[in-house]
């Protein structure tokens, strides 16, 4: 089930004609009829860490909208041609001043309540290498947090499970695994559209 675009794009990007919907393999996707550019919607990958030192989590505190004033992991959108790797370092640097390493993949959560696109949140375990913890320009401010004493709001439900799920790991041992509505179904997107 494709969510209605509450701000569709209407033009071509490459030729500026007025976009139509036409069905591209049984889904409606704005297509231009003069070049034929079809424009697909599609979630837009992020990266962030988890870092922890003896003082607690790192979290930064947002500046600016959506939930401005709220916390959340260092993280942001991944740029063209950018590893996941290299923009969950430049984030973590960007966003607290911190150099860091990643020591492995946490977990990849599916967003759905950023009210500017449906975002991939790819999550890394890190440790510090470096820098000087100070807020970066879209932060208000950055800290370290135990534990059992994280700031509130967090602004992403994202970040939210991962940080249950972090606790969870750090309480148990267990590592998490992938879960999801969407995956707890059996044969997944699959079964979906074969019960359409
Ligand atoms: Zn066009």
């Amino acid at each position: 089930m494709v969510p209605p675009d509450e701000r569709p794009v209407r033009f071509c990007p490459y030729c500026a004609t007025a976009l139509e919907p036409r069905d591209d393999h049984g889904v409606t996707r704005p297509t231009c009829p003069a070049c034929g550019h079809i424009y697909y919607r599609n979630p837009v990958p992020a990266a962030g860490v988890l870092l922890r030192a003896a003082v607690g989590l790192l979290m930064v505190r947002r500046k600016f909208e959506p939930r401005a004033g709220a916390w959340g992991l260092p993280a942001g959108f991944m740029e063209f041609g950018e590893t996941p790797e290299a923009c969950a370092l430049r984030e973590l640097f960007e966003e607290t001043g911190i150099r860091g390493r990643l020591t492995r993949l946490f977990n990849v959560y599916a967003g759905a309540d950023d009210p500017r696109t449906r975002a991939i949140l790819i999550l890394y375990v890190a440790e510090r290498e470096g820098g000087t913890l100070a807020p970066g320009d879209d932060a208000i401010e950055a800290g370290f947090f135990p534990l059992t004493a994280l700031p509130a709001p967090i602004a992403f439900q994202s970040h939210v499970r991962a940080l249950e799920e972090y606790r969870a790991e750090l309480d148990s041992s267990t590592v998490p695994t992938v879960r999801g509505s969407q995956l707890q179904r059996p044969g997944g997107a699959a079964a979906d559209r074969a019960r359409e």
